[in-house]
């Protein structure tokens, strides 16, 4: 075998995998399709991560946090969610749960670079870049990767975090839940010059749902979900107008608003493997579980992923046992699943209901919304997500 471990894919799931592995003696290689220049310098992609408190001490353990430049890392103290045109807010605050805040705001392509910078620094991974993967094959003792340019890749285990439209997860006829949310997401980066803020707004007009994030400097994240055949509404408009349309939709909030960016949009496509395992090869990030943005949960998990499969590996080879045998995926798949399902279905439950414009439903939205603000233990769940730090992932 010319590897112990083959990671297919160097978005923050694969490298975060890979760093939790460097100091093993394991022979790792990862694969990436995009050239290694864009790895060390990774494009603003418009992806703006609210990360969790777990995510932030494996970041750190990790040695990725600390080489994100602190100008680039803003803290969310609150957040507040509204439903249709009504101000009434549902309420979370830093302070109830006995934190300095409840999450972290980076984006996709400072994590991205940093984790980079710590697998390499951390040494002994080979990257082989430039080429996709473009077959698999797996027996009993391992796998084989077929490549873009012609070569092949033979390791005992391989491990697939090649997007929620994993190509290998369809080669190796892994069952998969897919959702096509018929939505688009388009986000982008706005100024304000209202006062700063620090609270988190998530906006479940009708029509379509809008998050005001905070990131540092009277700068947010401003992400927009449509109906896809509606998005041309968002992306017809000039800078101009857009900026005046937010601004309208959170009641000048902010003050005057200003594009900083170009937009991005993001087509949103739910998935969920059946298993995340099969012969010899392991799903990872988003090809095992594939989120809605709206609950932000997506990268977290894929740590968390990472995290959790990173520790079986590890005890499995602590004991001599075979890194790639089923019993070892199997409690990866066990751990993983037990956390991401419920996370899956409710997030996929909330689209559903605060998507749904008939009046039943928008009475049923609103009364959610007051329900929330009452009850105490489904707040304390919620906050909990966020801020916990124990290492139940593991
Ligand atoms: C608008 C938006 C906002 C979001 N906000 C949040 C948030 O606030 N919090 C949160 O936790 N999550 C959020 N997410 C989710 C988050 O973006 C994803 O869960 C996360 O980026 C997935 O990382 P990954 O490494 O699993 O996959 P990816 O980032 O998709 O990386 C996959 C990598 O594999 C490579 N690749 C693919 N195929 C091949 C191949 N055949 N051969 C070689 N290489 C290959 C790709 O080039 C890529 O580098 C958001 C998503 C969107 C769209």
């Amino acid at each position: 075998m010319d590897y112990d471990i083959a990671i297919i894919g160097a978005g923050t799931s694969g490298l975060a995998f890979a760093r939790s592995l460097s100091g093993t003696g394991l022979k790792i290689a990862i694969i990436e399709k995009m050239p290694e220049a864009k790895l060390k310098n990774p494009d603003y992609d418009g992806r703006e991560f609210a990360i969790t408190h777990l995510s932030h001490k494996i970041l750190n353990d990790l040695d990725i946090w600390h080489r994100i430049e602190e100008s680039e890392i803003s803290l969310i103290k609150n957040a507040k969610v509204l439903n249709g045109d009504s101000n009434y807010a549902l309420h979370f605050s830093h302070t109830e749960a006995g934190e300095e805040n409840l999450g972290f705001m980076t984006s996709n392509h400072w994590i991205r670079k940093a984790a980079y910078e710590s697998v390499k620094k951390a040494g002994k991974i080979k990257f082989i870049t430039g080429t996709e993967v473009v077959g698999i094959e797996t027996n009993s003792n391992g796998g084989t990767l077929t490549l873009s340019n012609k070569k092949k890749i033979t390791a005992g285990l391989i491990v697939a975090a090649d997007s929620r439209f994993s190509k290998t997860r369809d080669m190796m006829n892994i069952e998969t839940s897919k959702l096509d949310f018929k939505r688009t997401c388009v986000v982008c980066k706005m100024d304000y010059e209202g006062a700063e803020q620090d609270t988190a707004m998530e906006c479940f007009h009708y029509g379509r749902t809008l998050a005001v994030l905070p990131l540092t400097n009277k700068r947010c994240s401003v992400v927009m979900t449509i109906d896809t055949d509606k998005a041309d509404d968002i992306l017809s408009l000039s800078p101009e107008e857009l900026a005046q349309d937010i601004e309208e939709r959170i009641d000048s909030h902010l003050g005057k608003m200003t594009l900083k960016t170009k937009l991005y949009s993001y087509p949103l496509i739910g998935v969920y493997a059946n298993k995340f395992y099969g012969q010899r090869y392991a799903l990872l990030g988003d090809t095992a579980v594939g989120m809605h943005p709206v609950t932000a949960h997506g990268f977290n998990m894929g740590l968390r992923g990472a995290h959790t499969l990173a520790n079986e590996i590890k005890a499995a080879q602590a004991q001599g046992l075979d890194i790639g045998s089923i019993s070892v995926l199997n409690a990866y798949h066990d751990k993983h699943r037990k956390f991401t399902r419920p996370l899956y279905l409710g997030t996929n439950a909330l689209v559903k209901l605060y998507t749904n414009e008939s009046k039943p439903a928008k009475l049923l939205r609103h009364g959610l919304l007051k329900l929330g603000n009452r009850l105490k233990p489904a707040k304390h769940i919620i906050t909990n997500l966020l801020t916990e730090t124990g290492d139940k992932a593991a």
